[in-house]
């Protein structure tokens, strides 16, 4: 399951990820843990927020983070958006660090209305949590300091193609040279990466996001048509 990531919400007002929508099901499929579980969640996420005596409040509770209205309210809400917890090795993951846990659903949810809030949570690693924390840092560059997803949108980057750049060790003036396509070196990992990916039912476009493909190179590595000879 790793660098796979499970959204519970659409696309978001903040401009924050593009998500993966796919990948829900294959996952209930194959881990089909209990309501059980994802309850579980949801009450530690609560306590975290709420309980002043809980171990983590501090860091939770503590500094504002809190739980819209419509979770804090309803398990079955959260359970509904988030869907099953995928595995084991996920938590519930704020994609902005420093927001709540949000549903961001407007349409039923008053509080995420009023606040604007966005569907601030997927499910995650500690992999994907720990490159979320690096990505939240704020990058100074052409005098002006923003977040990665400020300066996503700001620089009309894609925020995955820009965050898998700078989690590889570049700089953000670095990040941006190279239209997506262009920049990627290729290696035969990343050949029976993106090929695992597609026959586990990714969907294409996040593939091709996480590599920042174009469509006609994403196609041909799954269809062979190039490195046909990586196994
Ligand atoms: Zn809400």
């Amino acid at each position: 399951m790793r660098g796979d990531s499970l959204v519970g919400g659409v696309s978001v007002s903040c401009g924050c990820h593009s998500r993966y929508k796919k990948g829900c099901e294959s996952s209930q499929k194959t881990h089909g843990e209990s309501k059980s579980e994802v309850y579980m969640v949801w009450k530690r996420m609560k306590s975290r927020c709420n309980t002043p005596t809980d171990k983590k409040y501090p860091d939770y509770g503590g500094r504002g983070i809190r739980v819209c209205a419509r979770w804090s309210d309803s398990p079955e809400a959260f359970i509904s958006d988030m869907g099953r917890h995928p595995s084991a090795e996920h938590s519930i993951d704020r994609i902005n660090n420093d927001g709540s846990y949000t549903c961001g659903k407007h349409d039923l949810c008053d509080d995420c209305r009023e606040k604007n809030a966005p569907a601030n949570c997927r499910w995650a690693t500690d992999i994907q949590q720990a490159q979320n924390k690096r990505n939240n840092r704020l990058i100074t560059e052409f005098g002006e300091t923003h977040c990665v997803t400020e300066w996503s949108r700001r620089l009309s980057i894609d925020t995955q193609v820009l965050f898998g750049r700078l989690n590889r060790g570049y700089s953000l003036a670095e990040a941006i040279a190279e239209p997506p396509g262009k920049w990627n070196r290729i290696n035969d990992d990343i050949v029976r990466d993106v090929r695992r990916r597609s026959e586990l039912g990714q969907s294409f476009d996040s593939i091709r996001m996480l590599y920042g493909f174009s469509e006609r190179h994403t196609l041909d590595i799954i269809e062979r048509v190039r490195y046909a000879d990586v196994v």
